[in-house]
C-alpha cells in the first residue's frame, strides 16, 4: 500500500514537471526560441497545414565570422549576441517560424511564397535587421549574415532534404565570401557531392604525404639576384592530374582542413631547408603562407616554437605570409600573435596587399616587415593609370613606414622596369621563374651559391 502511494506521488511529481521537461526538450536555453527539434516539428506542422498552392521557404542563416566575434570579445559577449539575434528574428517572424539549430545557425520558415522575389524580399528583411548595430555592454557589434534557402515542394517534400539543400546553399554563400543569399539549385548538389569526394582525396593526400611543395624565387629588383623564395603547395592527383591551389585551398578552408595542411607544409619546408643547409647550399629566406584558420588557432605559436626547437633552425631564414584580409579579421589577436612570432626571429609579410580594406596608416600598428603588392595590380600596371597610381602611392607610403616592398606576378619586362622605377625592392613572377619543384630549385640555389663566392 505504502509502495503504491509512493509511486502515485512520484508519478504526480513527474506529471507536474512534464511541462518543464517539454519546454527544455523543445526550447533553446540560450536564446529562448525553439531549438532544432522544435523547429523541425513546427516546420512539419506548417507544411501539414498548408492547403494552398503557395510554397514554403526554409531559410538557414549563419552569422559571418562568428568565431572571430568570440575570439575578439569573449564567449559571454558571443552568447549575448546570439540571444539578441534570436530576439531580432522574433521581432520579424512568429515564434513557430524561427529556431536555433546550434552554434550561430538559425532557421526561419517563410510561408506564402509565390516567387523567388518573395523569398528575396523576406530574406533581405532578415539581413537588414542583422546589419543594425548590436549594443552589448559597452561594445557596438555589427554582423553580416549568409542565408541559404530551399523551397517546399519545389526542391523536396522531405524535411531532412529541405534542410540539407538549404545548408548546401548556405555553404555556397559562405564559400563566396558570405553576406549574401543563395536559393538552392540542382547543380549545387552535384558540386557539393564532387567537393565531398575531393575533400576525402585531399585528406588522403595529406595523410600519405603526396602533396608537393614548389618554390618560387623572390628576386632583388636591382641586381636580379635571388634572395629568397615562397613555398607553394601543389597537388598532382594520380588520376585527375594537376589540381589548382585556388580550388583545393578553397576546399580545405570550407571543410576546416587548413590547420592540418599548414602544419604539413610548415614541417615539410623546414625539413627541406635543413637538408639544403646540410648539403652545403647557401640558404635563402623561405616564405610560408599561413591561413586564417591556422593563424588564429590557440596553439599556433606554441606548435611553431616547439617544432623550430626540435629541428633547430635559424629562424631568421623564415618568413610567414599572412593576407591583409586575415589580419583584419581579428586585429587585436593578430597583433598579439604577430608580436610573438616576430619575437622568435621570424619575419612577417603582408600578402595580397591592396585586396583588403585596411589603410597603410592602420597597418603600422602591426609588426610587419614586408608588403606584397597583389598581382592583380601588377597585371594592369602598364595600361591602367589608376592601378599605377595606387601602386606608386603604396610604395611611397611603405617607404615612410620602413617596410620592404615585394611585387607579385611580374610576367613582363615592362612591368619590371616600371616597378624598379617606382622604388620596389623585390619581385616574384613568371618573368624570373614559375614555382618549381625542390630538385629544380636546388639548381638555382647552386647557381646562387657559386655567384656569391
Ligand atoms: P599567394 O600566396 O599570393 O601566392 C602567389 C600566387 O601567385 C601563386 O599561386 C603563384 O603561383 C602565383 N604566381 C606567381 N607568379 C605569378 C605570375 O607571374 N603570374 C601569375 N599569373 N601568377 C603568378 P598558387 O600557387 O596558385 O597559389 C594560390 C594561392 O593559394 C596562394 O596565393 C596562397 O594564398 C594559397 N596557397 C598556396 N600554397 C599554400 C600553402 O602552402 N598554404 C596556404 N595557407 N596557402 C597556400
Ligand atoms: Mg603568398
Ligand atoms: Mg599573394
Amino acid at each position: 500500500m505504502e509502495k503504491r502511494k509512493l509511486l502515485d506521488e512520484s508519478y504526480k511529481e513527474l506529471e507536474d514537471k512534464k511541462e518543464e521537461i517539454q519546454f527544455l526538450y523543445y526550447n533553446d536555453t540560450l536564446t529562448n526560441i525553439p531549438n532544432r527539434v522544435h523547429g523541425q516539428k513546427n516546420l512539419r506542422e506548417i507544411i501539414a497545414k498548408n492547403h494552398s498552392n503557395k510554397k514554403i521557404a526554409v531559410a538557414l542563416m549563419g552569422a559571418d565570422n562568428f568565431k572571430h566575434i568570440n575570439e575578439t570579445f569573449n564567449h559571454n559577449i558571443g552568447d549575448r549576441l546570439l540571444k539578441n539575434i534570436g530576439k531580432r528574428l522574433l521581432s520579424s517572424f512568429t515564434y513557430n517560424k524561427v529556431s536555433r539549430l546550434g552554434g550561430d545557425e538559425f532557421m526561419v520558415v517563410i510561408g506564402d511564397i509565390n516567387s523567388h522575389m518573395d523569398v528575396e524580399k523576406n530574406v533581405n528583411r532578415i539581413m537588414e535587421e542583422m546589419k543594425k548595430d548590436f549594443h552589448i555592454e559597452e561594445n557596438i557589434i555589427g554582423i553580416n549574415c549568409s542565408i541559404g534557402v530551399a523551397i517546399y515542394p519545389s526542391h523536396s517534400t522531405d524535411i531532412d532534404s529541405l534542410y540539407r539543400y538549404a545548408d548546401i546553399a548556405l555553404m555556397e554563400v559562405k564559400r563566396n565570401g558570405g553576406n549574401n543569399l543563395k536559393i538552392f539549385k540542382e547543380d549545387l548538389l552535384e558540386k557539393s557531392y564532387k567537393d565531398i569526394q575531393m575533400k576525402e582525396k585531399l585528406m588522403e593526400a595529406v595523410r600519405n604525404h603526396t602533396l608537393d611543395i614548389y618554390y618560387q624565387p623572390k628576386v632583388d629588383i636591382h641586381n636580379n639576384n635571388m634572395v629568397g623564395c615562397e613555398a607553394l603547395l601543389r597537388w598532382n592527383h594520380p588520376e585527375k592530374g594537376y589540381i589548382s591551389p585556388e580550388y583545393f585551398i578553397g576546399l580545405a578552408e570550407k571543410y576546416n582542413l587548413m590547420k592540418e595542411i599548414d602544419n604539413y607544409v610548415f614541417i615539410k619546408v623546414l625539413k627541406q631547408l635543413k637538408n639544403w643547409i646540410k648539403e652545403g647550399f647557401e640558404p635563402v629566406h623561405v616564405a610560408i603562407n599561413i591561413s586564417a584558420e591556422r593563424f588564429y588557432d590557440y596553439d599556433f605559436t606554441k606548435r611553431v616554437c616547439t617544432f623550430i626547437e626540435e629541428i633547430n633552425i635559424d629562424t631568421n631564414l623564415l618568413n610567414f605570409e599572412i593576407t591583409e584580409t586575415n589580419i583584419m579579421k581579428n586585429p587585436y589577436k593578430a597583433r598579439e600573435t604577430l608580436n610573438l612570432i616576430r619575437g622568435k626571429g621570424i619575419s612577417i609579410s603582408l600578402d595580397d596587399f591592396g585586396t583588403g580594406y585596411s589603410s597603410l596608416n592602420y597597418l603600422k600598428l602591426f609588426p610587419i616587415d614586408t608588403l606584397k603588392i597583389d598581382k592583380s595590380f601588377i597585371e594592369e600596371i602598364c595600361y591602367d593609370k589608376v592601378n599605377r597610381t595606387i601602386v606608386e602611392a603604396t610604395i611611397t607610403m611603405a617607404k615612410v613606414l620602413d617596410l620592404k616592398i615585394v611585387a607579385e606576378g611580374i610576367e613582363e619586362e615592362e612591368q619590371l622596369a616600371m616597378l624598379k622605377y617606382m622604388g620596389c625592392d623585390e619581385y616574384q613572377g613568371y618573368y624570373f621563374s614559375k614555382p618549381i619543384p625542390a630538385g629544380e630549385f636546388e639548381l638555382l640555389l647552386k647557381k646562387n651559391s657559386e655567384s656569391s663566392i
